[in-house]
């Protein structure tokens, strides 16, 4: 049987994971094919490593945040539709997301990874201390200006040698939106963009490369904002006849946390107060606060918002407010695919760490030692895959709404190598490495992983069909979706506009200019690594400043 036959085989039989598929058995022409066809991929993903750099630095450059990635968007688009995907633009209301797809039939391939950045986060990139590009801007700490670099080199390979060998199958590619307010991938799921995907693979910025499969310890979160409205009054003059909207939110809080002892440990709550009032003289009729609740899984998660509300409600009965409260965000826990996990894993096997130069490690090590951290530089071998995580580990952690989709759809996370270990995330420290080498060289290495896995999944339609009898009779043979979202809950598109108002003019003049220089770090004539000079580091005003920077602009 030649190689179309056996990929036309395969379209006739991924829909469903029920029909029983053709394996392609070790040794067999077939096989054979497909691991030349992997060598291909991977010589192809290496020889378009600057287009890998090119988009690192781009979107860093652009350093947006959630829903107003304007300039991302536009960006990723036309590289899309330059190479012949159908775009399809401000889906779900959200004017910044977009899904795109190329090919035909199935299976449906779908890539997905996160584009938003970090407020208060800028930073010169490869400079190994303080040193914003523009202070208070927001910028790429999360290092999610690299995933597309991943997705899209990975998937133009492997278009390639669909084209030319006729290979049936679809390739979807999405981003995650506001990923940080977990804004986006429920409403995807809710509108209806995963309903014929067959495999979802998503791409995260890590210092591992590294899959797991199962449970994992990220949390459940719904993201909510109460908005109190009181009386105004004249703060001196008439205060009794003003209803505090301010006092109702700092009675939320302060009720909230002395219930926060009496939580599970395995909770996270956080809050911020967006709208406290306008100035002291005027009691505010006006203010909100805003939670984060998290829990291991979605009972747990409903549970912490229900008390939430109650809480809520007596700040409300105590000051005479009233309150309304809206959905901002929400995210699932994580369950990722065994069998998807173990063909990714066989993938960073044999694609191996990025070859790190003394530079690479040198800035690495120059960041720990800033931090007080293991000064261990970066990771030089491949992470071991790993298993579910016992509920009792499941301690506290982050969120990302990828488990919306996780719970959807067949679906792993790859972590690849594209930051600097042990840094504290969420923090300027994160973006150091993130126009650098050293995210050129582990987005380089995770695109590799991605396309060479996107040739199993489109090769095996038995890979394909365990993934879904892994998904329908393990993962959810006990536990169903259910969304924190409603039919009618709305993105919440407003989020982040006044900040992206406030810098985007003053981030055009550093948006990077690919045809003017060769990488960002030349754009901005940052020498890498610029490391503090060492006497700069004695004093704590040093500790600071930035030292020498190299002739960084
Ligand atoms: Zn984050």
């Amino acid at each position: 049987m030649s190689l179309i036959a056996a990929f036309a085989l395969t379209v006739l039989l991924t829909p469903q994971p029920k029909v029983k598929p053709t394996p392609v058995p070790p040794g067999t022409l077939e096989a054979k094919k497909l691991e030349a066809l992997k060598v291909e991929v991977i010589a192809e993903v290496e020889k378009n490593k600057d287009m890998v750099q090119q988009m690192v630095d781009q979107i860093f450059s652009y350093g947006e945040l959630g829903f107003q990635e304007t300039e991302t968007s536009r960006y990723l688009v036309g590289i899309l539709e330059k190479n012949g995907f159908t775009v399809q633009k401000g889906v779900s209301g959200i004017p910044t997301a977009w899904f795109a797809r190329w090919g035909s039939g199935k299976p449906v391939i779908s890539l997905g990874t996160d584009i938003d950045g970090i407020p208060k986060s800028s930073q010169k990139p490869g400079v190994a201390y303080p040193a914003p590009l523009i202070e208070g801007a927001p910028g790429h700490c999360e290092g999610h200006n690299s995933g597309m670099a991943v997705n899209i080199v990975a998937a133009l390979a492997v278009k390639k040698v669909m084209e030319r060998d006729k290979i049936p199958g679809t390739i979807q590619i999405w981003p995650g939106v506001a990923e940080e307010l977990v804004g986006t991938k429920a409403i995807y799921v809710r509108d209806g963009f995963f309903k014929d995907v067959d495999i979802t693979l998503f791409s995260r910025v890590s210092s591992d490369m590294k899959v797991s499969w199962g449970t994992q310890t990220s949390n459940a979160l719904v993201s909510v904002r109460y908005d109190f409205t009181g009386v105004a009054a004249h703060s001196a003059g008439a205060p009794w006849r003003g209803k505090s909207a301010l006092d109702a939110v700092e009675l939320m809080n302060v009720g909230w946390n002395f219930r926060r002892e009496h939580l599970k440990y395995t909770q996270r709550s956080h809050y911020i107060i967006p709208d406290g009032g306008d100035q002291p003289n005027v009691v505010p009729s006006k203010a909100s606060v805003w939670y984060y609740f998290r829990e291991i899984d979605y009972e747990k998660t409903k549970d912490l918002w229900d008390i939430g509300n109650r809480v809520a409600q007596g700040a409300g009965m105590m000051t005479d407010t009233m309150f309304a409260s809206t959905i901002l965000g929400s995210a699932m826990d994580h369950h990722m695919s065994k069998p998807v996990a173990e063909a990714v894993n066989e993938n960073i096997k044999r694609v191996g760490m990025p070859i790190w130069d003394e530079n690479d490690q040198a800035l690495a090590r120059a960041v720990q030692k800033e931090l007080a951290v293991k000064e261990e530089g970066l990771a030089t071998k491949v992470a071991d895959m790993t298993g579910p995580v016992e509920e009792k580990a499941r301690t506290g952690a982050g969120s990302d709404d990828i488990g919306d989709i996780q719970w959807n759809t067949p679906s792993v996370t790859l972590q690849f190598p594209a930051n600097i270990p042990n840094l504290p995330g969420h923090s300027f420290w994160n973006g150091i490495a993130m126009a650098t080498p050293i995210a050129h060289k582990g987005s380089t290495a995770g695109a590799k992983v991605m396309a060479t896995t996107m040739l199993d999944l489109f090769a095996k339609p038995q890979l394909v069909a365990d993934s879904w009898k892994y998904f329908n009779e393990v993962q959810t043979k006990d536990r169903k979706y259910i969304s924190f979202l409603s039919a009618t809950d709305k993105p919440a598109i407003h989020l982040n506009r006044e900040i992206d108002a406030q810098f985007r003019e003053k981030l055009r003049p550093f948006y990077y200019d690919a045809s003017k220089y060769k990488t960002y770090l030349e754009q901005l004539g940052i020498k890498y690594p610029t490391l503090r000079v060492p006497s700069a580091a004695a004093t704590k005003t040093d500790s600071i400043a930035p030292a020498n920077e190299g002739g960084a602009r």
